[in-house]
């Protein structure tokens, strides 16, 4: 039962002296409170997340969040695993088997910031697709226009010869309205097609399977530049596809054409995935030739790591169930565990489990057997939402109720959003400690002292700490003779691909610098 100091005082039995102490330890419980609250306030991340009003609630909590903590051992044990898949998949003995497949991509000129061209992009390859067109000026300067179309869900999972279709009416509907449709010259098109893809040369290349949600009939398997320029051809459309690459070596390329550094492509969007440039002695797959430059970017496809369960010591009931109700079961378990399709049900599965523990929630009984709330829906959590909880930095918690709000959770108490955003924190957390325990693998093998790495995706671009928690770990992990840096790619997978293009075809890209400069007279 609480103290009722009133009451206390009005007893005439009380002597002046237990009413001095009574004051004296009123006073020191109020000024106590106050540098509590003063403490936590400016050490939010250590006190206040695990103190939640009901501190009880703290230990039942921190065992369910166990199972998401990786220590620096168990990192260390996963850097020596993935440089072991890799070398498996660069191996041509065991290439076949291998799980991280890490294909040459035919890409071994990386751009310097000269290249001078015109030519369009499409970018295929998670949530839109988009059109390029793409003004090389040299000097490190490029101009773009682009257009975003939506792929319906009903195309991402219908007939191929749809898909391709639907991308070739795309690229006309761009092309007529910038006035480049039947001009005579013919375009090059650089292709990004974010998909596993066994390559056989810069324009020829064979899907290994769909990720990301796609699941297209006639395609895995077929070399897809020649599915997508038979639409194109069908159409009649003055462009040429030269060049097929994926985000990665967009991402990577788009950089180096401002930081001569860039060593590494990184996705961290709808997908992750890793490209890097690895000396040609090292691929013992490749096919092509030995001249100068002896390298090619390798696209690693990591999301796949884990897939033969060598991933299974960090793996939760969380990952495990998100893997089971995906459309790739067993298929892609280091991106699941990471990306942005996925984080956002991880951080959904967790809250029912708490709240179904009775640990979360406490006050919203009468909700529970509302099962239409997003809560109860597969994908019902956005990772954008994983974003805006974690903007929150103090008590007042304005975005987290505003999200939980979203997703059918009425006033929620202070504990409620405490907790949600702790377990925002550890997902998100979790996510960056693996990709950079990722990229501290390459950029050890690489081993040159200074070394950049390119970086585009959604998840990396706004989530308040991805970037900051990623350096953090890679720190520890990162031999310290090297220098390292993360660098927001703009744009990579458009613009990379327009420069693998310009140096794939450089005659096609001259013609059409004469083009455009006739038409602007
Ligand atoms: P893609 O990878 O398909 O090319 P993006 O890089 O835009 O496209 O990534 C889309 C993914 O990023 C989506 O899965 C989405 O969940 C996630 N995402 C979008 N906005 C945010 C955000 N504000 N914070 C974190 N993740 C986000
Ligand atoms: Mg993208």
């Amino acid at each position: 039962m609480p103290f009722n100091f009133a009451q206390i005082f009005q007893d005439d039995l009380i002597t002046s002296m237990v009413r001095k102490t009574a004051y004296g330890l009123a006073t020191t419980c109020v000024l106590g409170a106050a540098a509590y609250a003063g403490y936590c306030v400016a050490a939010p991340e250590k006190h206040q997340l695990r103190h939640y009003r009901h501190p009880e609630l703290n230990d039942q909590i921190e065992k369910v969040l166990d199972s998401l903590k990786i220590t620096d051992d168990q990192l260390e044990q996963i850097m020596h695993l993935l440089e072991e898949e890799m070398n498996a998949g660069l191996s041509p003995l065991t290439h076949h088997q291998a799980i991280v497949k890490m294909f040459p991509t035919y890409v071994r000129n990386i751009p310097n910031g000269t290249e001078i061209g015109q030519v369009l992009a499409l970018d295929l390859g998670g949530t839109n697709f988009r059109v390029l067109l793409i003004d090389l000026r040299g000097n490190s300067r490029i101009e773009l226009t682009s257009k975003i179309f939506l792929i319906p869900q009903s195309v991402m999972i219908g007939d191929g010869k749809r898909l391709f279709r639907h991308l070739a009416e795309c690229l006309h509907e761009f092309m007529q309205k910038e006035r480049i449709l039947n001009t005579g010259v013919c375009y090059p098109i650089g292709f990004t097609f974010s998909f596993p893809c066994q390559q056989e040369g810069l324009a020829s290349a064979r899907l290994t399977a769909w990720t990301k949600g796609f699941d297209c009939s006639g395609v895995v398997n077929e070399d897809v530049v020649k599915l997508l320029q038979d639409a194109i051809d069908e159409k009649r459309i003055n462009a040429k596809c030269v060049a097929l690459i994926n985000d990665t070596v967009g991402t990577l390329m788009a950089c180096a054409y401002k930081d001569p550094s860039t060593a590494i492509g990184l996705i961290l969007g709808t997908g992750t995935n890793a490209c890097y440039i690895e000396n040609l002695d090292k691929v013992g797959t490749w096919k092509g030739d030995y001249n100068e430059p002896k390298q090619v970017i390798i696209n690693m496809e990591w999301g796949a790591f884990g897939d033969n369960g060598r991933l299974n010591l960090i793996r939760t009931k969380y990952d495990e169930e998100v893997d089971l109700s995906s459309m790739n079961p067993g298929k892609q378990i280091f991106e699941k565990m990471i990306s942005g399709m996925y984080m956002g049900e991880i951080v959904r599965l967790i809250i029912l489990d708490l709240l179904q523990q009775e640990l979360l929630f406490l006050g919203h009984r009468d909700t529970y057997g509302d099962y239409k709330t997003p809560l109860y829906n597969r994908g019902g959590f956005y990772t954008k939402f994983v974003s805006t909880v974690e903007i929150d930095e103090g008590i007042q918690f304005s975005n987290t109720r505003r999200v939980l709000e979203d997703i059918g959770i009425r006033n929620p108490t202070y504990d409620d959003c405490a907790i949600v955003r702790h377990i925002c924190r550890q997902v998100s957390k979790r996510a960056a400690k693996l990709a950079a325990a990722g990229l501290a693998v390459l950029i050890n093998r690489i081993g040159k002292s200074n070394i950049t790495v390119g970086v585009d995706g959604s998840l990396y671009r706004y989530h308040p700490r991805f970037k900051h928690n990623m350096e953090r770990c890679m720190e520890t992990l990162i031999n310290k003779s090297i220098q390292f840096k993360l660098t927001l790619s703009d744009d990579g997978s458009g613009k990379g691909a327009a420069m693998v293009a310009c140096l794939a075809d450089d005659s096609l890209c001259k013609k059409s610098v004469v083009h455009n400069e006739t038409t602007r007279d």
